[in-house]
């Protein structure tokens, strides 16, 4: 569904991606882990469209996308729910999430609103309220549920556990695993190497701009070197 090989980006002069390789499979949930400033976001701007790539390729779904804009990408299926959840928080959480359908003027809308009551029934108990008085797993949830209202074929999702109590960060997990359901793939990067794992079903390592490990999760998990580096086990 969605490769990339030999990606580079930087900012100004600086690179901070050295020419990534990865591949994420129709129905599949991919994570790429990695410590903060290893280059996990600007990966993920570089797949939305939002950080030009100084050399490399992208493609999803058989077509290239690496000189596309954002919304074309959007168009095509390919969303991004972004760190910091980004929610408008004046707005309501229905007004966030007729913003995430804003590509959309079918009937489909509205049960794609459905939907996303049915999957976070929280937001349909909030649904008047602003978004900005919901708890930080709540704003995660609007934030993935406005990606989904998009309808895309692909959920770039970056870090999603960020910031959230431990019990929070398990229901944002389980819910990723929702998706699957759904025929939504998945790639998740995460800063929680032993969470995102546990629910991929597999990943990268990234380390200041490179891939230096990947395989199925339950191979990464069960590695002495991840164990040590990532999972402090
Ligand atoms: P985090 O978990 O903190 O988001 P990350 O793995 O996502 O970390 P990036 O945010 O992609 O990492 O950052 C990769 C490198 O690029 C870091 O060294 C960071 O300081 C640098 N960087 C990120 N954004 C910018 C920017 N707008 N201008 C200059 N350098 C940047």
């Amino acid at each position: 569904m969605l490769t990339v090989e030999g990606l580079r980006s930087a900012y100004g002069r600086i690179e901070v991606l050295h020419g990534l390789d990865l591949e994420v499979k129709s129905g599949e949930i991919v994570t790429v882990v990695g410590a903060n400033g290893a280059g996990k976001t600007t990966l993920l701007k570089c797949l939305s469209g939002t950080q030009p790539v100084t050399a490399g390729e992208v493609h999803f779904r058989g077509d290239r996308l690496t000189t596309v804009p954002a919304f074309k990408r959007l168009k095509r299926g390919l969303s991004q729910s972004p760190e910091g959840r980004q929610i408008f928080t004046n707005l309501s959480v229905e007004e966030n999430l007729r913003l995430g359908a804003f590509l959309f003027t079918d009937d489909r809308v509205e049960r794609d609103m459905e939907d996303a009551f049915e999957m976070f029934p929280i937001l349909r108990e909030k649904r008047n309220l602003a978004a900005g008085g919901l708890s930080g797993g709540q704003q995660q949830m609007l934030a993935i549920a406005r990606a989904l209202m998009g309808r895309p074929h692909c959920l770039l999702l970056d870090e999603p556990s960020m910031g959230l109590a431990p019990l929070l960060v398990a229901q944002i997990f389980d819910v990723v695993t929702l998706l699957r359901k759904r025929d939504v793939t998945v790639l998740l990067v995460e800063q929680n190497a032993f969470g995102a794992l546990r629910i991929a079903d597999r990943g990268y390592v990234m380390e200041t701009g490179r891939i230096t490990m990947s395989g199925v999760s339950g191979d990464l998990i069960a590695d002495p070197r991840i164990r040590e580096a990532y999972l402090g086990l």
